[in-house]
């Protein structure tokens, strides 16, 4: 089991054939998502393992923690240092820095099956890049869009994750201060309250954040100065995510929650 290699699939290259989740044998990839390459289980993929990013022709796929010089075979894409090695929020450092006119926006969530508000923001999301990508390379930009499912509370601490969902550009979390509210679908998820995020737009509250607001906050990050919101610095596990990491363990253990 690796801590910190896992794929990262750039979709604004993928084409979406399939290859790389018929190739994995250890589960790393969502079927139930195929032919869209989803990263379910980061931490089944096998260490300095490239078979999938071998497999991949278009050469969308990278990896988290790959330091052997390894680049895909096919494609154009290069193997970059986005992963949250250097400070854990996925900025290589380098927070709202968009001067060397790279886009890295990474949507971060619990749960792609169930929670109503992960899933709403992801299709929100999906939408919202469909435009902006071909407009921000148009531009000159570099845009890699990656999703990547908080499934532990490793990966949450990797990530410094404070909240489901985020979505940060370049290591930026343009979803403001983190405000939540009881969310039903993640509290069946782990048998517990659990509190999710729900973003301000314009006076109203969302649990799924309208395109409107994405495409702005999106565009603002990658246009303006650093704002702050950056992930960088302290990090403590919120408790919201502590108790609900604890309370899926135990409904997903046959033990009934003795040996957690
Ligand atoms: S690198 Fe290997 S183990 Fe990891 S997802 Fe790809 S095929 Fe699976
Ligand atoms: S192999 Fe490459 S193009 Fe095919 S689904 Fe996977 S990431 Fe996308």
């Amino acid at each position: 089991m690796a801590k910190a290699w896992y794929p990262v699939v750039d979709y604004s290259a993928c084409t979406e054939c399939g290859s790389c989740i018929a190739k994995c044998p250890h589960g790393v990839y969502d079927t139930r998502k195929a032919p869209t390459p989803v990263v379910l289980n980061p931490l089944e993929c096998v260490d300095h393992c490239h078979g999938c990013g071998n497999r991949c022709p278009v050469g969308a796929i990278t990896y988290v923690g790959d330091d052997t010089g390894w680049t895909p075979p096919n494609g154009n894409t290069k193997v970059e240092e986005e992963a949250p090695a250097a400070c854990g929020c996925g900025c290589g450092g380098e927070c709202g820095d968009a001067a060397d006119k790279k886009v890295v926006v990474e949507y971060l969530y619990l749960d792609l099956h169930t929670c109503d508000r992960c899933v709403g923001t992801d299709h929100e999301l999906d939408e919202v890049m469909m435009v902006l990508t071909p407009a921000l390379e148009l531009a000159g930009f570099e845009v890699k869009y990656n999703k990547i499912e908080m499934a532990t509370a490793e990966i949450a601490n990797q990530f410094q994750f404070l909240s489901s969902p985020t979505i940060r550009v370049n290591g930026v979390d343009i979803g403001g201060p983190v405000q939540e509210n009881n969310c039903g679908c993640c509290g069946e998820i782990s048998g517990t309250d659990v509190d999710c995020r729900v973003f301000e737009h314009e006076g109203q509250t969302y649990e799924v954040p309208p395109k409107e607001m994405l495409a702005e906050a999106i565009l603002r990050a990658v246009f303006s100065e650093s704002e702050g919101g950056c992930a960088c610095g302290d990090y403590k596990l919120p408790e919201n995510l502590k108790t609900f990491y604890q309370g899926k363990s135990q409904k997903s253990c046959s033990c009934g929650g003795n040996c957690c």
